[in-house]
């Protein structure tokens, strides 16, 4: 029926790791027919252009930049919460673009990282136990039996906000607000009062003088005024992914039109499982996350199975390794992708390699830990000889208190103050400038 893409049946018959499981199968199936019916939310055309772009980036010719919450929740659907994501992912777009001088591909984990994979399918709290929370696709945070049974209508829910989400991405990135020539006012209502934020500043005004100068000349086009941005997610829950998928009318291939970039989980890669079966099928970009257990030979078969025509751009391996093994474990991976001619892009996630619960009862990362594991990632790449393509953050604009160390210094006593992941601890607005300042300075080497 899609062109190739098995249906859904035959992706539900197959190996599927880490689904819900709902009460009703009718409300399930009445959900994905409504689904099928919708407009795409991104159109194949872009898809495409990321691509591209991700093709120059594995070619060394440029750096992938992907961020975002954890989990994404139905109540941050907000103008503030979006426009500050945004602001914090295009400032650190902007450093590294301008301190590096390297084009700076943006993707946002944004407009539909919704689901979330769990190690345990429940959680017990007072001698209760009950479903473990599976991120706003699926169930609900509070932990009650009502609020924590699967509910299928929320999978519309997730079609909804990623709807009004990319709406207001869309407008912002192509309606001024990411104008370069404004770039001192995107921080206007940041509280300047760190070592970043001045280094920050400073990097901005000199910024506006290079545009001034170049405005002058008479260079004032459109590239200016707007960005390329980018929605990307897990493509987690195969009956939401399945049900967003169209035939591109131009190519008549197959896109899973939820989002532009799509990625497979570490607990959801298995080759014989349904995710590869079915990322196999869809032309968009994907993303593959590998963590420390990834062979050489698993990183090339996962490769084959969802590109075998080696199509520029269709590959990113994001690898989280930990900053303790990724200078043992990244190296015969690489060398056994790179010795197949095939191109990737290599993205650093360093963040799930490094999670861990503070003494105080918080799940955490240490800023050191993360800075660790980039670092490390650029000595593996420069030893070898391949492209530190990009890197892959979970991250907030707001000033919460979620990992620790960093410019503020964290500490574990701080945890308390603003912990509002519904998932995995995020770095703030502070430790990301830093972080970026960070990677400028290693792609500037
Ligand atoms: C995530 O990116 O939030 C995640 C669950 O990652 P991984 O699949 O690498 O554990
Ligand atoms: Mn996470």
């Amino acid at each position: 029926m899609l062109n190739g893409v098995p249906s859904l049946a035959e992706l539900h018959a197959m190996p599927q790791m880490q689904q819900p499981s709902y009460p009703d199968p009718a409300a399930v199936a009445d959900v994905v027919s409504r689904l099928r019916g919708l407009p795409p939310l991104v159109f194949a055309g872009e898809c495409d252009g990321l691509r591209d772009k991700l093709a120059a980036v594995a070619d060394g010719r440029g750096f992938l930049l992907q961020g975002g919450d954890c989990a994404e929740t139905f109540a941050g659907v907000n103008a503030d919460n979006i426009k500050g994501k945004l602001r914090v992912l295009l400032s650190m777009a902007v450093v590294m673009t301008y301190a590096a001088q390297v084009p700076v591909v943006k993707v946002g984990r944004i407009a539909g990282q919704y689901a979330k994979p769990r190690s345990k399918d429940t959680e017990t709290r007072g001698g209760v136990t009950l479903p473990s929370y599976r991120g706003d696709a699926v169930n609900g945070f509070e932990f009650t039996p009502e609020s924590r049974t699967h509910d299928p209508g929320r999978l519309l829910q997730i079609y909804n906000s990623s709807a009004s989400t990319l709406n207001l991405v869309r407008a912002f990135v192509k309606g001024g607000f990411a104008d370069l020539r404004g770039i001192n006012a995107w921080n206007a209502d940041f509280v300047r009062n760190s070592n970043v934020e001045a280094r920050y500043e400073a990097l901005a005004h000199e910024i506006e003088s290079a545009l001034a100068f170049m405005i002058a000349c008479g260079v004032d086009d459109e590239q200016l005024s707007t960005v390329d941005f980018f929605a990307s997610h897990e493509a987690l829950l195969l009956d939401y992914e399945h049900a967003m998928t169209r035939i591109d009318s131009r190519s008549q291939l197959p896109y899973d039109t939820s989002g532009h970039l799509l990625w497979i989980g570490e607990r959801t890669r298995q080759a014989e499982g349904a995710h590869v079966a079915f990322l196999r099928h869809v032309s968009n970009p994907l993303g593959i996350k590998l963590g420390p257990s990834t062979t050489g030979e698993d990183a090339v078969r996962t490769a084959e199975l969802l590109d075998p025509d080696r199509i520029p751009g269709r590959i990113t391996f994001i690898t989280r390794m930990g900053a303790r093994d990724v200078r043992s474990k990244l190296p015969p991976i690489i060398d056994a992708v790179e010795s197949t001619g095939r191109k990737v892009v290599w993205s650093c996630d360093p963040m799930h390699g490094n999670t861990f619960e503070s003494a105080n009862g918080f799940k955490t990362r240490s800023f050191v830990d993360v800075c660790a594991e980039v670092n490390a990632f650029f000595d593996v790449h420069e030893e070898l000889g391949t492209w530190p393509g990009g890197v892959h953050i979970e991250l907030t604009g707001d000033d919460v208190t979620e990992c620790l160390g960093g410019v503020d210094a964290l500490a574990e006593t701080d945890l308390a103050n603003r912990y509002e992941t519904a998932c995995d601890p995020r770095l703030n607005r502070n430790q990301s400038l830093e972080l970026a300042f960070m990677i400028a300075e290693r792609l500037s080497d």
